[in-house]
């Protein structure tokens, strides 16, 4: 059985912590201890290494008591965003907010709070359940850059759960986008803006040109997405420009799609830039792998059939945003989102409704006794 006040006082502790991105050894240390509590031998990997950060992902494994039931990963991440140094938690008609100085740091909080009281509960109520590995990331808000670096090898599950998602508990998202970031850099020449503006190549002006000749930009289709978010260019006000950068993020739930978007989109604008005079460089950076899986694939069943038995509202839904979960689905882990309901996140408005806590850690586990159940 979950308990509520057990898991709320969990939660503010967790919230408590300072834990910004690259900087979440206190909360990690924390968990880890939660972790040991649980009976558990919690190990830190070594992806600081490579980000720069004070410590690495937590990761944890359940032994359970159904040998042949499939190995669920839950996954939430450890970092928040700014401001979130000094989170005090207030509470009003049942719902938390933060003092409205940081974020309240239920993204992604509510994960791991959640996740932590359904292992405590399923150990308690001497539940029948599967093997079920437990994965706290660092630095998701700043690029997932926890679960880019990690060692897959460490993955052992069959099915993943990203606890990281807004929505109405009983909405599970089974697709989300493949990303792309194209920088490009647009080459003109400089030359005097007053005294032979004729001898000069304007970059800001061809990028304009290429730009202003896209076909579409913002929401291509109901799958695809096109953003310009990033220009930078000039040197002075009296100097022809000559670079001109801008970043694209393209992103689709249909990978063929996102490339052949990603092909005509280099073609269009180097042949715009080239007929002006300039040069143009791409650099193509894949952001994040798609999430990708049938409606009725064994991963979003265990999660739905556990909703059904809470009574919960089943929705099925697609997402235009990239997590953790992406990346897992890209090293081979079918991984689907469940949603907490967090709420108003990225803000100090944020907020977290304490029934959607107390329904977060509900799901998960029952997701878990529902797997070796079966
Ligand atoms: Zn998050």
């Amino acid at each position: 059985m979950i308990n509520e006040n057990r898991l709320l006082n969990e939660f503010i502790e967790l919230v408590s912590v300072p834990c910004p991105s690259k900087d979440e050894k206190a909360e990690a240390e924390l968990i880890m201890g939660k972790l040991r509590e649980l009976g558990l031998e919690p190990e830190m990997d070594d992806v600081h290494a490579k980000t720069g950060g004070t410590c690495g992902n937590v990761w944890a494994y359940v032994k359970g008591n159904v040998p042949d039931a499939p190995v669920l990963l839950f996954e939430a991440h450890m970092d928040s965003v700014a401001p979130t140094t000094g989170t005090k938690v207030v509470r009003k008609d049942d719902v938390l907010y933060s003092d409205g100085t940081t974020t309240l740091g239920g993204d992604d909080k509510v994960g791991v709070a959640s996740i932590l009281e359904a292992v405590r509960a399923l150990q308690e109520d001497g539940a029948a359940h599967g093997d079920v590995q437990l994965l706290f990331t660092v630095s998701e808000e700043i690029g997932c850059l926890g679960v880019v670096n990690l060692d897959k090898s460490w993955i052992k599950a069959d099915y993943g759960y990203c606890m990281d998602i807004g929505g109405d508990l009983g909405e599970i998202t089974y697709a989300a986008p493949k990303l792309y970031d194209i920088y490009v850099t647009v080459k003109g020449k400089a030359a005097h803006a007053g005294i032979a503006p004729e001898s000069g190549v304007n970059a800001i002006m061809l990028a304009a040109q290429a730009l202003s000749k896209l076909p579409a930009y913002g929401r291509i289709d109901e799958e695809t997405t096109f953003n310009i978010g990033l220009f930078n260019a000039g040197v002075g006000t009296n100097i022809v420009c000559p670079e001109a950068k801008f970043v694209i993020d393209m992103r689709s739930l249909n990978v063929a799609k996102l490339e052949a978007l990603k092909d005509s989109t280099i073609a269009l604008i180097r042949e715009t830039i080239e007929a002006g005079g300039g040069q143009v460089e791409f650099d193509v950076v894949e952001g994040c792998p798609a999430v990708e899986m049938a409606k009725d694939h064994p991963c979003i069943q265990l999660a739905q059939h556990a909703a059904e038995k809470l009574g919960y509202p089943v929705e099925l839904k697609t997402t235009g945003g990239c997590s953790d979960g992406n990346y897992l689905c890209g090293y081979g882990l079918p991984c689907a989102l469940l949603a907490t309901g967090m709420s108003n996140v990225h803000t100090t408005e944020e907020y977290l409704k304490e029934s959607d806590l107390y329904g977060t850690a509900r799901w998960i586990y029952e997701t878990i006794k529902t797997a070796a159940a079966k």
